[in-house]
């Protein structure tokens, strides 16, 4: 494996897309990264591929992944609202989480 992740790891799984546009994402692939019911994944584009990115809800102003809650499509974690809600000014962004799904 490379290192850094940078290279994809093709499983040479093909599957379909239904008549509603649905694909199912294998069993397999489901488990290795963590997947259930809700994930969330975010599409990309990358010339003609396609590729699914696991995505983790975190607060737009601060980063936070707990206490979440959502708002206009984001997601805003409790002391940022109340924050906002009494005035206070924006917490700094804290470093983003790596790490898969
Ligand atoms: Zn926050």
């Amino acid at each position: 494996m490379a290192a850094g992740g940078a290279e994809m790891d093709s499983t040479g799984i093909v599957r379909r897309v239904d008549d509603l546009g649905r694909i199912v994402i294998p069993k397999g692939l489901r488990s290795r990264l963590g997947l259930g019911p809700g994930s969330p994944l975010a599409f990309a584009v990358d010339g003609d591929r396609l590729v699914l990115l696991c995505e983790r809800p975190a607060c737009v102003f601060c980063g936070r992944a707990d206490h979440l809650r959502p708002y206009g499509g984001k997601f805003i974690c409790g002391p940022c609202a109340a924050g906002i809600a009494s005035g206070e000014a924006a917490p700094a962004q804290q470093a983003a989480t790596p790490g898969g799904c």
